[in-house]
């Protein structure tokens, strides 16, 4: 029996919580030290423009939360700069 709630790195002894996988699956199986090439990070949140890994640190509205990173934030700064937000993009 695995029991899933105490789920730890794959690899062998390290107990440490998984945190990448396959971007793929979405499934943590190893822990940031032990990650392969290629793995991300599948439990904290992801910026959200499709296929970047980076971990979100600005918001694109007065929401107050973390949807894209800086470079993809500026991307879409002209969309945002259209909104009533008087700090559009800003770090949060
Ligand atoms: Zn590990
Ligand atoms: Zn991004």
């Amino acid at each position: 029996m695995v029991d899933i709630r105490n789920k730890r790195c794959r690899h062998p002894d390290c107990t440490k919580y998984p945190s990448y996988g396959q971007g793929s699956t979405n499934k943590a199986e190893y822990c940031s030290k032990h990650r392969h090439q290629g793995m991300v990070n599948v439990v904290s949140k992801r910026c959200n423009h499709a296929g970047c890994t980076k971990q979100p640190s600005h918001g694109k509205d007065c929401s107050n939360k973390r949807e894209l990173c800086a470079q993809h934030v500026k991307e879409r700064m002209t969309i945002v700069r259209q909104a009533t937000c008087e700090r559009p993009g800003v770090a949060i």
